[in-house]
């Protein structure tokens, strides 16, 4: 029956023609860019590591999308930018870096970025005021968030910076910035009472990235690497490291995150004591970040060793 087989091609034609409509109809919905929702992020900022991440993120809030340039267990002395990271602060609103020598990379980028849409701000580098003597050159120490009060004071950059760009959300800032001052009081706190009448004043660090902390709470440092973790020791530095942990009774030798364990280690082991991690928090590794680890935890969890390592009571 020639007009069976013919009613047949049309439905099957049409059924064709209407998976077809509905396969193109969901292509579209897939490929059309999204609303823009009131409220949503517009606020565009990039920090160049991690503390200037953490804190960025929790004065901004939902104002804003904050990006982090260096990777999850990257150590950012050494960090290149890639195109992208590059292409990334672009198209920023505001790029936050520390300043100072602690990114290579930045003087270039400033300049380039120099009369473009992106403010930069360096956060910490007005704080930097300790030096430091590294291969017989006074440099300037940058590790200014590992001081609770430093700390608060780039939260406040942070905010007036923020603020200054997107002045509709000021309060929101506020409250937000005021918010993350209190929990650095709360650990100001903490350290202070911790590492009261320890009998240890002492203490040997993987790199030496804990000068403002020792400051603050009135104990040394002596680091087995330089101002970077990337400066090698020479033998007679290691030696002279082992011989004063052995002098000074030294029972726990620091090690870090991003940085392989292996000279500390080797002194632990030369002269008997342990290893413990004291986190410079110049990153998170991607373990630390899976495991809802932020710049107050291992504050706290550098405290608990701190007092470990300085016999505290
Ligand atoms: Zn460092």
């Amino acid at each position: 029956m020639p007009g069976l087989r013919w009613l047949k091609i049309v439905c099957c034609a049409i059924v064709l023609v209407g998976a077809l409509v509905l396969v193109a109809r969901f292509l579209i919905q897939r490929s059309a860019p999204e609303p823009v929702v009131p409220g949503s992020p517009q606020l565009q900022v990039t920090t160049s590591f991690y503390p200037l991440y953490y804190f960025a993120s929790r004065v901004a809030a939902e104002h804003a999308q904050v990006r982090n340039i260096t990777p999850a267990g990257a150590e950012p002395h050494d960090y290149e930018p890639t195109p992208a990271d590059i292409a990334q602060m672009y198209a920023s609103d505001l790029l936050l870096i520390h300043g100072g020598q602690f990114e290579p990379w930045a003087g270039g980028i400033i300049s380039e970025l120099a009369g473009h849409q992106t403010r930069v701000v360096a956060v910490g580098e007005r704080l930097a005021t300790q030096q430091l003597i590294l291969n017989d050159q006074p440099v300037l120490d940058p590790h200014v968030w590992l001081d609770p009060l430093l700390a608060m004071q780039e939260v406040e950059i942070i905010r007036a910076a923020l603020t200054e760009i997107d002045p509709a959300n000021a309060v929101s800032f506020r409250q937000n910035a005021a918010l993350l001052t209190a929990d650095l009081q709360t650990l100001d706190s903490a350290f202070r009472a911790g590492l009261n009448n320890c009998a240890q004043k002492d203490i040997v660090t993987s790199h030496a990235a804990f000068g403002y902390l020792a400051a603050r709470y009135q104990f040394k440092q002596v680091a087995i690497a330089g101002l970077s973790p990337d400066a090698e020791p020479s033998a007679g530095d290691l030696a002279g490291i082992a011989d004063f942990v052995r002098n000074n009774n030294i029972r726990h030798i620091f090690f870090e995150s991003l940085v392989t364990p292996k000279l500390s280690q080797t002194i632990a082991a030369e002269v008997g004591a342990q290893t413990l991690v004291l986190n410079p928090l110049e990153g998170l590794t991607t373990l630390e970040q899976s495991a809802g680890k932020n710049y107050l935890s291992e504050m706290n969890n550098n405290l608990a060793n701190l007092k470990t390592a300085l016999q505290c009571p």
